[in-house]
């Protein structure tokens, strides 16, 4: 054992760190859903279900994993935090636009939309539900694998198709409809398709 990494066993664990061999996708949504069940407004949770991502329009904020927290005070006023997919997401001043045209909507006329940048967002926090409709929208889901999850690199090929579910796909393009997805071709269909980067 090197003195390196007997010093890094003695540090603390810092809580703010993403730890993403020690978690699981399943267990990181599985902690969202607990607070969301454990909540006193379920009402609210209800009502910001039909908030949707804009990039990924049947994909719920929810779902996406960015709708992180909702609260009312004593004294009515709604608290939603959101976290954005990468720091800079062009999409997230819509998402905060839509939340609160939402909340507009329902008669709610206090309320504050905080925006939370750590821990930072990850693929892991997708619902298996986002998953799916991911996938039926046609863009391919992250990887759940945990090797793939270390790496954090967008494969060269490989990833299933979402027409015709073969693997013998390669990517086009680092970069697809926006920053956050890689675009692939499918060699089996010839589809173009995006796929969600692992982040
Ligand atoms: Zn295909």
């Amino acid at each position: 054992m090197t003195a390196s990494t007997v010093k890094t066993q003695r540090q603390p664990i810092v809580p703010l760190l993403p730890m993403p061999l020690l978690s699981t996708p399943e267990a990181a949504f599985a902690a969202r859903q607990r607070q969301r069940d454990q909540s006193s407004h379920p009402e609210l949770w209800n009502l910001l279900d039909a908030v949707k991502d804009p990039e990924v329009p049947v994909l719920s904020l929810w779902d996406l994993g960015v709708l992180c927290d909702v609260q009312q005070d004593a004294q009515a006023k709604v608290s939603v935090t959101l976290t954005p997919t990468y720091s800079g997401c062009p999409a997230l001043e819509t998402m905060q636009a839509d939340v609160a045209a939402q909340l507009q909507q329902a008669g709610f006329e206090h309320y504050e939309i905080h925006i939370r940048l750590a821990p930072a967002w990850t693929t892991d926090a997708l619902s298996p539900n986002g998953r799916r409709q991911l996938q039926a929208y046609g863009i391919a889901p992250p990887l759940q694998d945990s090797c793939a999850l270390a790496a954090a690199l967008t494969p060269e090929a490989g990833i299933e198709c979402p027409h015709c579910h073969s693997d013998n796909t390669r990517r086009i393009s680092e970069f697809g409809s926006t920053a956050c997805k890689a675009l692939f071709q499918c060699l089996d269909c010839a589809e173009p398709f995006d796929y969600f980067k692992q982040l």
